[in-house]
């Protein structure tokens, strides 16, 4: 076994080994899943893919290798309880898989899975144990196509090819749909590795319920469609879906006994372990909060980096609760200042190569840790003294279970997450009662009048922001349904201050240098949605001396918009007549993109095609972003033609037409709507032109007047998205100017340095760049003439390694060919020599020549196996015929070494 052998290099041989055999290598999806409702987190390698076993999209290639990420922390797989505990469980892992959509099948499926892990990685074969499907009920055919397949692989124990029924080795994707028989592959890690052995009726066995076997990857071939309980039909195309645990295989070829202790994970406890000062014992000791820490944080560094911050609801809810367990689990060992930035500078650079996301995100993920720790440290303390007191009474009382609706309210109140609660209630050796925890958030959640929009978890923000809506409502000083001024007719309105909030608490004024939250009766700016970003402005008295910026708006809850930002000049009180005033110059810009990404969508639909769909959209006042299902890069012909269709479509100077009516209508009128989005009855439809419109959308955004209006629209950038989505970005107006000014100044630049007109620019670089040619050509051919020069002189004061002459000589950024013109000269003029000839390229690595005379090989020396050798001790690789041989190597500073002892190499094989 190759038991040196780092993670990372496990992942990128996995990869490789695929792509070798005509696999298309797609990037891992991210941990929130694009379109599919019904899954808060991809969980497997085949969420990306769904759609292609469900013959709903089709993919450029028929073969694919991943390495995905994913997240089981809730619903029906939920680790939770167990991570940290044992030396297997994690909440964020890694899935590596091959697949096949219609092209290769059991056969080459199962050859492939033996030879990766026999022949390169080295498992021992005879410790590998696979499983085939076998119906208990014999419904479904016994699988023996896999069966007799695993029986022609090289060295496989016929005995340990086992047969199991529909619970391990029958996959389906739903109760009707796609689905087949499984082959897992399982590992036998030895009796050493059973922890039932004290237990006499135990005995060991592939699914069995101890550690000994462990599962390692499983094969599952698609070949039925489930038309009901009872009936299934043979699929025209049968599928191949593979899933190997990165984690399980790492530890097995790493040899360690815990997915903990491979080096996926061990650096972090590593880095835990030197921020704590504890020592090694000290950390087996406490091997629980390390696994924790290490495990939380890694999925935390992965979730914000997939745009999954701490919050309140979802998702968002997942990354606070397992970022405050781990940061508890700190406290536990001693570390209470923020800590988990230095661990996450560790995942970074551990996994940012294969998860360039990471790298890119290095200062969203620290910055959201950090703030999330202190502000878990800042209520912690009050919330864990009140569990405390609760936990003394359920002595005293001798109850073992804490009551739902006061873990809900030291939730509510004081940050404490349900799984903390639980956590410290098993620690003292008692439960809390999960159901009614969930039954208080519910009537709070009813109560406060969240509704759909607030989620299925309440938060410590959101009751104060209810609390002041509540208020506000009853007083009739906001309406309820929140409903406002239109916030796409006027850019000013007069309105009133009916709530001013500081630091989480109302206050009745606020003064210069404040920064705060101000509610106003009515509002006429935007708030973030549909892809537009919020509004910015201001919010003054009439005389213009009290001024506050408004630097973005929110709805915390329903009913209930804040302006938030900071006071400028002057004061405010609640009360006060004011005028909110919509930055124009911005909204503006926001305007001209909106529509123009309207433009843009009609286009590509034109022109690449019906099939293009909206995957996301973001449309800010510098730029738009619009990402679309296409499967192949948009080439630069179809890019210019779509960038000049937008552009007769805007100086064609259509009006906009928008109007409110019934959803049905709208879809039977043809108007775009979002894939997956849902809509209420009534919805605002964008029509581009009269008669038939040039486009026609279902959107709340802000758009121009008249095309015309958007100016320039130029395309600044199109790239992948993710696996089958393009991106396409662009700008309008103002900046379109900008980027032309700009262009425009370099070329007018370039030309007065080359002395030359603007139309003549193109002329004079071609002839500056033959020029340039020229000279290359020149000096190149006086280097060789130098070099020949060089090698006379050489040859004169050659030396002699064992009586063989042997030359050697350096040069720097000489061709190659130059050097084998110099071999060939020299093999000719010594007739039993040898010749080492070095070359620093670039200052930054190393070729080298190596010659032997005819003589001398007929005497058994290779020219290709030395230069193998000196290879070896440049950190490169050589090779070659007899006569002449090269190699390349990149430590350049221990080349002198090796030309100095170079009769460790000049000898015969
Ligand atoms: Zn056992
Ligand atoms: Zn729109």
């Amino acid at each position: 076994m190759r038991k040196n052998i780092t993670g990372n290099k496990i992942r990128e041989e996995f990869i490789e080994f695929f792509k070798e055999k005509g696999h298309t290598f797609v990037p891992s999806s991210s941990l929130v899943p694009g379109g599919d409702q019904t899954l808060l987190f991809t969980n497997a390698g085949m969420v990306q893919f769904k759609d292609v076993f469900l013959g709903t999209d089709d993919r450029p290639y028929k073969r694919a290798v991943n390495s995905q990420k994913c997240m089981r922390v809730s619903g029906k797989h939920n680790d939770l309880d167990d991570v940290g505990r044992d030396d297997y469980h994690h909440t964020f892992f890694e899935m590596l898989g091959n697949w096949s959509f219609g092209d290769y099948y059991k056969k080459e499926a199962i050859s492939w899975a033996w030879e990766i892990l026999t022949e390169v990685w080295g498992l021992e074969k005879s410790k590998i144990w696979v499983t085939c499907f076998k119906d208990e009920k014999g419904e479904i055919p016994t699988d023996e196509e896999a069966a007799e397949n695993w029986k022609k692989q090289p060295g496989i124990d016929f005995d340990h090819i086992v047969f199991f029924g529909r619970e391990d080795n029958f996959w389906e994707m739903a109760e009707t749909g796609p689905c087949g028989p499984s082959s897992e592959i399982h590992i036998d890690r030895g009796e050493e590795y059973c922890d039932k052995r004290e237990d006499p009726g135990h005995n060991c066995h592939v699914n069995g319920d101890c550690h000994r076997f462990l599962e390692l990857w499983n094969l599952v071939f698609i070949q039925y469609n489930r038309m009901g309980p009872n009936k299934l039909e043979q699929l025209p195309a049968c599928h191949v879906d593979t899933g190997l645990g990165f984690e399980r295989i790492v530890s097995v070829i790493q040899n360690v006994d815990s997915n903990y202790r491979t080096d996926l994970l061990m650096p972090l406890m590593d880095v835990v372990m030197d921020i704590s000062g504890q020592t090694e014992e000290e950390r087996e000791k406490h091997f629980t909060p390390y696994r924790v820490i290490a495990d939380h944080c890694r999925a935390a560094s992965f979730l914000i980096a997939d745009g999954v911050v701490p919050g309140n609801v979802g998702r968002n809810y997942i990354c606070r609760m397992i970022i405050r367990r781990a940061a508890r689990f700190g406290s536990k060992i001693g570390l209470e200042d923020p800590f988990l930035g230095q661990i996450a500078r560790k995942v970074i650079g551990l996994y940012g190569k294969a998860y360039p996301e990471l790298k890119k995100n290095h200062k969203t993920i620290i910055d959201n840790l950090t703030r999330e720790e202190k502000k878990f440290q800042s209520t912690v303390e009050g919330g864990l003294s009140i569990l405390g007191t609760y936990i003394n009474s359920m002595v005293e009382s001798e109850k073992k279970v804490l009551r739902g609706d006061l873990a809900f309210d030291l939730y509510a109140t004081h940050g404490l997450p349900l799984e903390i609660t639980k956590d410290v209630l098993e620690e003292n050796g008692f439960d809390v009662d999960q159901k009614s925890f969930y039954e208080s958030m519910e009537k709070h959640r009813l109560s406060s009048g969240a509704g759909k929009e607030f989620g299925p978890l309440g938060g410590e923000d959101a009751e104060f922001y209810f609390g002041i809506a509540s208020a506000l409502i009853e007083e009739k000083l906001i309406k309820k349904d929140g409903i406002t001024a239109d916030p796409y007719s006027s850019l000013l309105i007069s309105t009133e201050v009916v709530s001013l909030i500081k630091d989480v608490a109302q206050i009745s004024s606020i003064s210069e240098g404040d920064e705060a939250e101000i509610v106003t009766r009515d509002t006429n700016f935007y708030i973030e949605s549909g892809g537009q970003v919020s509004d910015k402005g201001f919010i003054e008295t009439e005389n213009g001396e009290n001024i506050f910026i408004v630097r973005d708006v929110r709805k915390p809850a329903p009913g209930i918009i804040v302006h938030i930002g900071e006071m400028k000049s002057g004061k405010l009180q609640v009360g006060q007549k004011v005028n909110v005033k919509v930055d124009k110059k911005r909204r503006q810009d926001i305007k001209r993109n909106h529509t123009a990404t309207h433009l843009l969508q009609a286009e590509l639909r034109k022109i690449l095609g019906e099939h293009v769909r909206q995957a996301g959209s973001s449309v800010a006042p510098n730029r738009l972003r619009f990402d679309f299902t296409h499967p192949d890069p948009v080439t630069s012909n179809q890019l210019e033609e779509i960038e000049k269709q937008v552009n007769n479509a805007i100086l064609g100077n259509s009006i906009l037409i928008i109007s409110h009516k019934k959803l049905d209508q709208a879809l039977s009128e043809g108007a775009t709507a979002l894939f997956g989005e849902k809509y209420s009855e009534e919805v605002r439809t964008i029509a581009i032109g009269e008669g038939v419109p040039y486009s026609y959308e279902l959107c709340g955004g802000t758009h121009v007047s008249e095309t015309s209006e958007i100016g320039t629209f130029i395309i600044t950038s199109e790239g992948s998205a993710a696996a089958g989505i393009r991106r396409i970005e662009a700008v309008t107006g103002r900046k379109a100017y900008e980027i032309i000014h700009k262009r425009l100044s370099n070329i007018k630049e370039t030309a007065n340095e080359l002395e030359c007109s603007i139309d003549d620019l193109h002329s004079s670089v071609n002839k500056l760049l033959t020029e340039k040619q020229g000279l290359l050509d020149q000096v190149a051919k006086l280097s060789k003439a130098q070099a020949l020069n060089d090698y006379q002189k050489a040859k004169e004061e050659i030396s002699y390694i064992r009586e063989i002459p042997t030359l050697k000589m350096q040069f720097s950024d000489l061709s190659l060919n130059c050097m084998r013109e110099i071999a060939d000269e020299f093999r000719k003029d010594f007739s039993g020599g040898t010749a080492v000839l070095s070359n620093i390229v670039d200052n930054d690595k190393i070729q080298l020549i190596v010659a032997v005379s005819d003589e001398l090989i007929k005497k058994g020396f290779h020219a290709g196996k030395i230069a193998k050798n000196i290879a070896k001790d440049i950190g490169g690789n050589g090779g070659g015929r007899p006569q002449l041989a090269q190699a390349g190597g990149k430590e350049i500073e221990k080349l002198d070494d090796v030309l100095n002892k170079l009769d460790k190499y000049i000898k015969k094989e």
